[in-house]
């Protein structure tokens, strides 16, 4: 066998849209090395992009005599049995056909692929639920189950042999959620479908490889996990992957390359074969060193192939808060707009008594069983009788015996021209539509005597007068107050549909940090943020779910958010969500590729990192306990009522005079804190954002809108009410 002149590695990508015009890890990544030298790795925002250069590869290096080995990181197959179910024979490249015929692939807008549904057409072809499972919306394809539970793997394994052999933690039938492996393969084989019908192209294991000039072959960066995890600095970890397998794979010796490729058990033929699968130890070693490369890292002025930002050192800023030039800052209300739009409710349903039902979501609108008042009664204490009875004038009517009391009913009828002791709340007896009050009669010898002028129906509730049986009296997603439950129990209702209480996980992240009351240590401060979160969680009608605080480092990290998806429905964390060398929360999410750094216009809040970690949101909360509070209230809270089911609802804000002086820069939406004394808004002494105990002082805050303002005492200002964020 001739050897390798050139290896590389992709790392593919089934993001829907093109990726972010700057280097990132949700992104196609190609590593290249040449006899154990790397070149700097590329970066793709489409797949079109990427295919074009592949194909310009293939060509210049067979122009230039090189073999080239081009490897992928998805599988070329699927679990033995699957290309027979799907196409009637097991030759895996009619799985390819059939793949590359039905998949979309327009990777310029949103939405522009149509994986799920292929998956649908491909579940319709099995038995039972599955094998293909997850989608973004639970109630979208319906030929997709969301999880996995309830698939059983019986006639086509889950996993393929080399999965096995390998330790793959991944499914190729699994399209959503991280690892989106299933995704890769449905967006990744038509390409490959593409390249394998060029010229001198040969797919290993399925095809003869020998003497191919290119060899398409499936590669897992997990193989060399250790030596990636060795890279200091925050450089892009799918960068890093694909440049150091590149190495390792060109740098091992041409018989060993060579026994990787051959001795294959029988399932690679249908199912493929990870190239070095059982080999890791090797691999790793080969890929461990230095780099003579520049590998670019997150956030920072980066260098990429073909791409050189010069290092520069920062300009001076007259404040901390300046924006830094050439920043996107979305608005805040483009922000919220944005959470809006894409959140929705992520909670079951569960009934509960009234007596429970207090500040819950109502699941389903809610209608009177019965009207109220349920039948026509008596407003007042008094005498009942039939207004048409009435003469004119000055009125005496005999009195009826007995009367009528509320829940104890008169059982006669009232005779017209008479009348009947009635009190507050009692039905109406036959023969009586109006009442009068006790104090304007003059009672005596069994008769009374009063004046006239008396309305028909006075002192009278009718039947339904508030609310006609059957017509809705709540609508779903209200927040219930005190008030709802009274209502619900007035028109026949004991139990109610409610939402499952959002459960939220609340993490501190910093080395800075210890516990409130242990021992501190120079330079250590107590953890402020958790006991606040925690609080305005449960203040807001949720589970807080404590999971303590977490060092600056990332695989702690990665183990608590892994905690929180699995104990919780979203996770607010506090500190590391900028992009600095120990923000490692902004850097995690990034790593999924389901991160959006928002850079939002907003004072106090550095940048709020919203992700999604193992399908369960995230909001990263900036560490400064000001901004902290300020960006839960202002964004967390909005968007965990919508995940809890609850209705979008914006704090309520009052126009009151100012009782202080400022001057504002354009730019950023402002929150001051701030509390109402003597009719006036009076805000803290100092806008510092490290100062708690101006939280503390504060009972609202005061908006000022982007622009650039001159506030005197006495203008009007926004005041909003802390008890404006509550839950209800
Ligand atoms: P970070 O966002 O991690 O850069 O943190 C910004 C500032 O907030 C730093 O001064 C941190 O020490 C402080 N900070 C972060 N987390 C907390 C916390 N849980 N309690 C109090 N201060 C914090
Ligand atoms: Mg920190």
């Amino acid at each position: 066998m001739r050897s390798f002149d050139t290896v590389a590695v992709v790392d593919w990508s089934a993001r829907v849209g093109p990726s972010s015009p700057r280097p990132s890890q949700d992104a196609i990544w190609l590593g290249v090395a040449r006899q154990g030298t790397p070149s700097e790795p590329r970066y793709f925002r489409t797949r079109k992009d990427a295919e074009d250069h592949f194909v310009s590869m293939i060509e210049e290096e067979a122009a230039a005599g090189r073999r080239l080995l081009l490897t992928f990181d998805f599988p070329f197959g699927y679990p033995r049995g699957f290309a027979k179910a799907l196409t009637g024979s097991d030759d895996p490249f009619a799985v390819w056909d059939w793949i590359a015929k039905e998949i979309e692939d327009k990777q310029d807008t949103e939405r522009s692929n149509n994986r799920f549904e292929v998956a649908e057409e491909m579940n319709r072809k099995f038995r039972g639920l599955g094998p293909f499972w997850g989608k973004p919306d639970p109630d979208g394809w319906p030929g997709l189950p969301y999880r996995k539970a309830g698939i059983s793997y019986d006639a086509i394994p889950e996993k393929r042999k080399c999965d096995e052999v390998a330790g793959t933690s991944s499914s190729c039938f699994q399209l959503f959620y991280n690892p989106t492996v299933g995704s890769q393969v449905l967006m990744g084989l038509p390409t490959l479908n593409r390249l394998r019908a060029l010229p001198g192209v040969s797919v290993w294991p399925f095809q003869k490889h020998d003497s191919a000039d290119v060899v398409l072959a499936e590669i897992w960066p997990g193989l060399i996990e250790a030596a990636v995890q060795e890279e200091a600095g925050d450089a892009i970890r799918d960068a890093v992957q694909v440049t150091r397998l590149a190495l390792a794979l060109s740098r091992l010796e041409p018989d060993k390359l060579k026994s990787m490729l051959s001795n294959l058990p029988n399932e690679a033929r249908e199912e493929a074969w990870i190239l070095g699968a059982g080999e890791a130890e090797v691999l790793t070693e080969q890929a461990r060193g230095e780099l003579s490369v520049p590998i670019p890292s997150r956030g920072r002025n980066s260098h990429v192939a073909g791409v050189l930002i010069p290092l520069k050192p920062p300009p001076l800023r007259d404040d901390c808060f300046a924006l830094p030039a050439g920043v996107d800052w979305t608005p805040v209300d483009a922000a919220l707009g944005l959470l809006r739009e894409r959140l929705r409710c992520v909670v079951g349903q569960e009934r509960v008594p009234l007596a429970q039902a207090g500040g819950r979501v109502l699941a389903a609108p809610v209608t009177a069983r019965r009207a109220n008042p349920p039948e026509a009664n008596t407003a007042v204490d008094g005498y009942g009788f039939a207004h048409a009875g009435l003469g004119a004038g000055d009125q005496v009517l005999p009195l009826v015996d007995g009367r009528a009391a509320a829940g104890v009913p008169f059982a006669g009828v009232v005779p017209k021209g008479h009348a009947l002791r009635v009190l507050t709340g009692a039905a109406l007896p036959e023969g009586v539509d109006t009442v009068i009050l006790q104090e304007d009669v003059t009672l005596g010898e069994g008769r009374i005597a009063f004046r006239g002028g008396l309305k028909q129906g006075a002192n009278t509730r009718r039947a339904g007068e508030d609310v006609a049986a059957g017509a809705v009296v709540l609508e779903q997603g209200r927040v219930l107050t005190p008030a709802d439950l009274a209502l619900c129990a007035a028109v026949g209702l004991a139990d109610l549909p409610v939402q499952a209480r959002l459960r939220v996980a609340v993490i501190s992240t910093g080395d800075e940090l210890v516990e409130p009351g242990a021992a501190a240590r120079a330079g250590q401060i107590y953890d402020a943020n958790r006991p606040m979160l925690a609080a305005l969680v449960r203040q807001m009608g949720h589970e807080p779910v404590d999971l303590g605080r977490v060092a600056d480092d990332r695989t702690a990290l990665r183990a608590a958010l892994d905690r929180g998806a699995a104990e919780a429905d979203a996770i607010l964390t506090s500190g590391g969500a900028s992009s600095g060398d120990e923000d490692h929360v902004s850097a995690l999410l990034n790593e999924v590729g389901a991160m959006a750094e928002w850079r939002i216009a907003i004072k106090p809040g550095r940048p709020l990192a919203l992700g999604i970690w193992r399908g369960v949101p995230v909001f990263g909360l900036p560490g400064n306990p000001v901004a902290a509070l300020v960006c839960t209230l202002i964004f967390a809270r909005p968007a965990m009522a919508v995940l809890s089911g609850a209705d979008w609802s914006g704090p309520q804000g009052f126009d009151v005079p100012a009782g202080f002086a400022k001057s504002k820069k354009p730019g950023r939406r402002e929150y001051l804190r701030a509390r109402m004394r003597d009719g006036c808004a009076e805000v803290f002494k100092s806008e510092g954002s490290g100062r708690i105990s101006g939280l503390s002082w504060a009972e609202g805050l005061v908006e000022l809108s982007e622009g650039a303002a001159e506030i005197r005492p006495g203008d009007p200002v926004r005041y909003i009410p802390f008890g404006s964020f509550r839950g209800e």
